[in-house]
């Protein structure tokens, strides 16, 4: 299958149409969708509309732009004007956004035509995508399994070829731990490259946007487009980034690749094992592989724990039946906040705004929240201190091949120990990345993360694909 800068460019020179393309994503929704369950909605006719537009401007002698005719999926809880954004919860019920999120019009500028808005754990809150409203989402490769989370929708859906690539956000790792479970390649880029306006915030200091693509270098073409500065969005980095697709080709000879002896325990033999085989895939390179201590990357679940749901209990106050979706009627306006939200949010979303709330309560905020923020600090040095000696680290992204239905189901800890490798990242405001590597236990595909430190994306892509490379290409089957 072309890379989506060839396809983008045939749409561009008129010899494919994006017409076309968008047909073949449909047909494959057609097939599977019912049973996949990616989409929270499908926009077979504005993506038709929108096909068609590409297709007179190219004829018009325009260029639509770098991404021309390519489709996309978004994650429901990206902002699109006048289109449904749930965030797969009942709260949002009715809600239709005034205004695109910077992505979204980034991405339409550019050409690429939107398929649907892509199923998730309720506000982002989950590792399996079991928790959303309206169902879960199952793994295209093994329908028996969950696709991974939060963003599970928009991994499902380029693995199951229902568009191009994708969108999703990533927290504590969701964006990197289904990619690793649908066998796909998920971007987690510094915090700050990717403007946050328009996403909905779950927890605003830790939430990057980022893509699922096929391939390493279907990553860079994204990412290309959709990063850089925006006014809009107050964390975002002001200064330019180089293009990564230049960092593909330059191969790892000479780059420092990590290996955190300290790293928490708990990836199964089939993860560690393939772990081993990246290591030395890099090494045949002609990386160098170095040891390094991050010590304190074993508090970052718990660190999290605290911040995330801080944040969100906050942040997700606005629900409160006046502004935004559902309102339970009731005879005084306490009781309406009270009965909207005991109907609109989910147990999950609730234990989190529960959680965070204790944290923060005058009494405790010291102790748990005020900690929690030095446990971060702590994370952020040891990262630091060990990019001195690396440039890029490898873990998994995930401690396991993608596990059946119902299998963490009522142990909340279970599910939160599913992003106990992505999380510190997302602490320190560092990229990472899952990459596709091969396969584990039943066949299932494992996901390599490569972490780097601040805007050192470009080493990051190029251990990635070199590590593509190794696995032999695309899906990285070997
Ligand atoms: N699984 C983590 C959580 O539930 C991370 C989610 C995310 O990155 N949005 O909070």
């Amino acid at each position: 299958m072309a890379g989506l800068r060839d396809t983008a460019a045939a749409v561009r020179q008129g010899s494919t149409r994006a017409a076309d393309l968008l047909e073949a994503n449909l047909a494959a929704i057609a097939e599977r969708e019912a049973e996949i369950h990616a989409f929270n909605l499908v926009l077979a006719d504005e993506a038709r509309a929108q096909a068609a537009s590409i297709d007179a401007a190219v004829a018009a002698g325009d260029d639509p732009g770098p991404l021309a005719g390519l489709t996309v999926a978004l994650k429901d809880n990206l902002c699109t004007r006048g289109i449904a954004t749930t965030c797969s919860s009942k709260i949002l019920e009715g809600w239709r956004p005034p205004y695109d999120a910077t992505v979204v019009t980034r991405l339409r500028q550019a050409g690429a035509i939107i398929v649907g808005k892509t199923n998730l754990d309720e506000f982002a809150m989950g590792s399996s995508t079991e928790n959303s409203a309206f169902g879960p989402t199952r793994n295209p490769l093994d329908p028996s399994r969950v696709p991974g989370g939060s963003s599970g929708g928009s991994a499902a859906a380029v693995a199951a070829g229902f568009s191009a690539f994708s969108l999703g956000s990533d927290t504590g790792g969701s964006i990197r731990q289904p990619a690793a479970l649908c066998g796909v390649v998920g971007v987690k880029p510094t915090y700050g490259y990717v403007s946050r306006s328009g996403l909905v915030a779950f927890a605003s200091s830790l939430d990057q946007i980022g893509p699922f693509t096929r391939t390493v270098a279907d990553a860079a073409v994204v990412l290309d487009v959709i990063g850089g500065h925006d006014p809009a969005d107050s964390t975002s980095i002001p200064e330019v980034h180089p293009s990564l697709a230049v960092a593909l080709d330059q191969g790892v000879e000479g780059l420092r690749v990590g290996r955190i002896t300290d790293l928490p325990e708990g990836a199964d033999p089939d993860v560690a094992e393939r772990l081993e085989v990246a290591f030395d895939a890099l090494r045949a390179a002609g990386a160098t592989i170095v040891d390094v201590q991050v010590p304190a990357f074993t508090f970052g679940l718990t660190a999290y724990y605290l911040i995330a749901p801080a944040e969100a209990s906050s942040n997700l106050a606005r629900y409160d039946g006046v502004r935004y979706g559902l309102r339970v009627d009731a005879p005084d306006t306490n009781t309406m906040y009270g009965a909207t939200r005991e109907a609109g949010f989910g147990d999950e979303v609730k234990r989190r705004i529960m959680l965070g709330t204790y944290a923060l309560s005058a009494g405790y905020y010291d102790a748990y929240y005020g900690k929690a923020l030095k446990v971060r600090r702590l994370i952020h040095d040891d990262f630091e201190r060990a990019y001195r000696n690396a440039d890029v680290l490898l873990t998994p992204a995930s401690p396991s091949v993608a596990f059946p239905f119902g299998a963490k189901g009522d142990n909340p800890l279970a599910m939160y120990l599913c992003d106990v490798y992505t999380i510190p990242t997302n602490l320190a405001g560092h990229p990472g990345m899952s990459v596709p590597f091969g396969t584990g236990a039943d066949g299932l595909p494992v996901g390599i993360q490569v972490l780097a430190g601040t805007l050192n994306e470009p080493a990051m892509f190029r251990a990635a694909a070199a590590l593509e490379r190794a696995a032999g290409g695309a899906g990285g089957a070997s």
